[in-house]
C-alpha cells in the first residue's frame, strides 16, 4: 500500500487519481486544515482508497496509520506552502514542513519503509544565479519556505546514509491546472496563486485581480514562472516511485516545462481561453518573488522518462472547468 500524506490537498490528490487509475491500493493521510473531505470521498468513488486523519506533528498520529495498514512506501505532499505567510510565520513552517517530516522519516525507520517520494520545490534555490535552473544550482533559499524543505532534502540524505531509506526529492516549479474530467482540482480556501485568482476575479466581482508589480527586469516588467500541469507533475510522482523500486537509489529532479510565461502573458491566455476582457489592476510587489524562474527539467526527461504532455492553455481550460464545478460546492 501507498501512503499519500496531504492527499486530499491539491496535489496529492491529483497524484492519488494517477496511481488509483493505475491499480495501486493507497491510504491518504491528512489532517484537513487545508486538504478536504469531498476531495477525500470523491476519490475513495473511484478506487481502493483508504483514509485517515492524523498530523505530521503528531507522531502518534503517523504511528497510528503505519500500524493500521502495511505501508510499501509514500509519497509526501503533506505540508504549509506560502511564501509569504512563511515570511511572516517562520515557526509554523519549520515545525510542519520541516519537524513533521523527521518524524515521518523516523516512523518509517521504526516501521522498515524504505522509500519516499518528497514534494519539495524551486523555491530552495533562491534568487536564481542563470536560468533555466538545473538540479546544480546553488540552493540559497531567501524565505522559510524554501528553508524549510531545503532542510528536509538535506535530513532525507542524512537518513539514506544512516538508515538506507531512499528519497527522490522533486524540485516543483509552479503548478497549474486541475483533473480532465473534473473530479478535482485546485482548491484553496485562501486563495493566493496567479491563475485561480484571476478566474476568481471573473466569477465574483468584488474581487478584481492584481498583478502585484510591473517593474521587474523582465521583457513585460512582471514575473516569470513555469507552469506544469498537476496531471503532468502526477505523473512524475509515479515514475519517481517506479524509478525507487527498480534502482533503489535517491535522487533529485526538477518538475516544470522548460518554459517561462510572465503574469501578463498568462492572464492574456486567460482572457483568450474565457473569451472576455477580464479587469485588471497593477500593485506593489509581493515580499520574497524573484523575478524569474524556470526549470532545466532534463534529468526527469531523461532519467525518468517523463513527458509533460499539457500546455498552459490545457491547465488554464480545465482550471476553469473545476472553478465553476467548485462555486456550486462553495454555494452550498
Ligand atoms: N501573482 C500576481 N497576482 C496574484 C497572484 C500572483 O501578480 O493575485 C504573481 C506573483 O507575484 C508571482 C506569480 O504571479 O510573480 C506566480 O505567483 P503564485 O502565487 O501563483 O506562485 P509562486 O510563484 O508564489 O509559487
Amino acid at each position: 500500500m501507498i501512503l499519500i500524506t496531504g492527499g486530499a490537498g491539491y496535489i496529492g490528490s491529483h497524484c492519488a487519481i494517477n496511481l488509483i487509475e493505475k491499480n495501486k491500493e493507497i491510504v491518504i493521510f491528512d489532517n484537513l486544515e487545508l486538504g478536504h473531505i469531498e476531495t477525500v470521498e470523491t476519490l475513495k468513488k473511484l478506487g481502493k482508497v483508504e483514509f485517515y486523519k492524523g498530523d505530521l506533528r503528531n507522531i502518534e498520529d503517523i504511528e497510528g496509520v503505519f500500524n493500521k495498514y502495511k505501508i510499501d512506501a509514500v509519497i509526501h505532499f503533506a505540508a504549509y506552502a506560502l511564501v509569504g505567510e512563511s515570511v511572516i510565520n517562520p515557526a509554523k513552517y519549520y515545525r510542519n514542513n520541516t519537524f513533521g517530516t523527521l518524524n515521518l522519516l523516523d516512523t518509517m525507520v521504526k516501521f522498515n519503509v524504505k522509500k519516499i517520494v518528497f514534494s519539495s520545490t524551486c523555491a530552495t534555490y533562491g534568487e536564481p544565479k542563470y536560468t533555466p535552473i538545473d538540479e546544480n544550482h546553488p540552493q540559497n533559499p531567501i524565505n522559510p519556505y524554501g528553508s524549510s524543505k531545503l532542510a528536509v532534502e538535506k535530513i532525507m540524505n542524512d537518513y539514506d546514509r544512516a538508515y538506507g531509506i531512499k528519497s527522490i526529492k522533486l524540485r516543483y516549479f509552479n503548478v497549474a491546472g486541475a483533473d480532465s474530467k473534473s473530479r478535482i482540482g485546485e482548491w484553496h480556501n485562501i486563495e493566493t496563486h496567479l491563475i485561480p485568482n484571476i478566474l476568481k476575479s471573473v466569477i465574483k466581482k468584488d474581487q478584481k485581480f492584481k498583478i502585484f508589480g510591473d517593474d521587474y527586469n523582465t521583457k513585460d516588467g512582471t514575473c516569470i514562472r513555469d507552469y506544469v500541469n498537476v496531471e503532468d507533475l502526477a505523473q512524475a510522482h509515479f515514475l519517481a516511485l517506479s524509478y525507487l523500486e527498480k534502482e533503489n537509489k535517491s535522487d533529485v529532479f526538477n518538475l516544470g516545462t522548460q518554459d517561462g510565461q510572465s503574469v501578463k502573458e498568462i492572464f492574456a491566455i486567460c482572457e483568450e481561453v474565457l473569451n472576455q476582457k477580464i479587469e485588471v489592476e497593477i500593485t506593489k510587489k509581493r515580499e520574497g518573488d524573484p523575478a524569474i524562474l524556470y526549470a532545466d527539467s532534463s534529468k526527469a526527461r531523461n532519467i525518468l522518462k517523463w513527458v509533460p504532455e499539457k500546455t498552459i492553455k490545457d491547465s488554464i481550460k480545465k482550471a476553469w472547468e473545476w472553478e465553476r464545478v467548485l462555486k456550486t460546492y462553495v454555494e452550498k
